[in-house]
């Protein structure tokens, strides 16, 4: 697998990409439905290596696990309450919003442009440049993201036949109740040796594990996994997929640290001394070696199916 060293210019991400009035009116509906469909504590195995998994934290009664051996955080929450939440009324009208969607458009144009551009470079090398791939895009929120996708130079269908070259799979990994089942109807779209592109948090990140109970990221049930790089490797190889390349090109640790200083525990000395007596160009060398060593929560993972893969294997 390709550890690749790709990377984000983060002048532009500055104000960063989320809208703090937006997010918050998300966060409340959110809470909302979390409140009144409450998940009661169940603990397992890693659901992506199966080693032991200690309790991480707990946010509105969702208990957050963490592993000791693949250091992947998940929590166990019923198939049930993730269905009912992915079709949760007042959510998905309010992401369909002139509001939502034109925040999204105004924050993010620019890390589109960047997306677009690594996948057409991505497509010329893993598929040798074919034109007209037929593209499957589940679960995308965007509708301006979905158009750029539509119109580029290396999209041929969009959502209309199977099976297809490619399954994109954005920021759809971390609200699944099982990601091998996931993982595996994934692939059932996808053709022999087609591509999975996923963007994703990973809970291995630099400020998922700064802040712990203090990140934006435990919000049950729009995150529910939290995987390490080396959970999702050892996921996919599991479900028949063979990882292309894996990078962390994250650009906004350090800021989401930064932002969150106040809630820093006094005992995590480094990360205070890090952020509080250091200056800003400190701040970026050191987010560039996190994305360098794969240690950004941010990552981009490509995957190829496996050839002739059995599921009983
Ligand atoms: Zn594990």
């Amino acid at each position: 697998m390709l550890k690749a060293y790709s990377y984000i210019e983060s002048e532009y991400l500055d104000p960063g990409i989320v809208d703090r009035s937006v997010f918050s009116i998300e966060r409340k509906i959110i809470a909302e439905f979390t409140a009144n469909n409450p998940t009661p504590e169940v603990l397992s195995n890693c659901v992506f290596c199966g080693g032991f998994a200690n309790v991480f934290i707990s946010k509105e009664s969702v208990s957050y696990q963490r592993c000791s051996q693949c250091f992947s955080i998940f929590a166990n929450v019923d198939d049930e309450i993730i269905n009912r939440y992915k079709i949760y009324a007042p959510l998905m009208q309010f992401r369909n919003s002139p509001e939502f969607q034109n925040s999204a458009v105004k924050r993010r144009q620019d890390i589109w442009n960047d997306l677009l551009f690594w996948l057409e470079f991505r497509f010329a090398r893993y598929l040798h440049g074919e034109p007209a791939l037929k593209i499957i895009n589940i679960g995308n929120r965007f509708n301006h993201l979905a158009e750029m996708i539509k119109n580029s130079s290396f999209c041929g269908s969009y959502n209309d036949s199977e099976p297809a070259d490619v399954v994109l799979y954005f920021d759809q990994f971390r609200c699944l109740a099982n990601p091998i089942r996931a993982l595996t109807e994934i692939r059932g779209l996808l053709r022999d040796s087609g591509l999975l592109v996923m963007n994703m948090t990973v809970g291995s990140g630099f400020d998922i594990l700064a802040l712990r109970d203090k990140s934006e990221n435990f919000l049950p049930y729009e995150v529910v996994l939290l995987p390490s790089t080396e959970g999702v490797e050892h996921l996919l190889n599991k479900a028949g997929f063979d990882v292309l390349e894996m990078s962390t090109p994250g650009a906004l640790d350090v800021q989401h640290v930064e932002l969150s200083k106040d809630a820093l525990g006094a005992s995590d000395l480094f990360v205070q001394y890090l952020i509080n007596k250091t200056d800003r160009s400190t701040h970026a060398e050191f987010q560039r070696f996190l994305q360098k060593s794969g240690m950004s929560s941010h990552a981009r993972v490509i995957a190829k199916k496996r050839y002739g893969f059995d599921e009983t294997d």
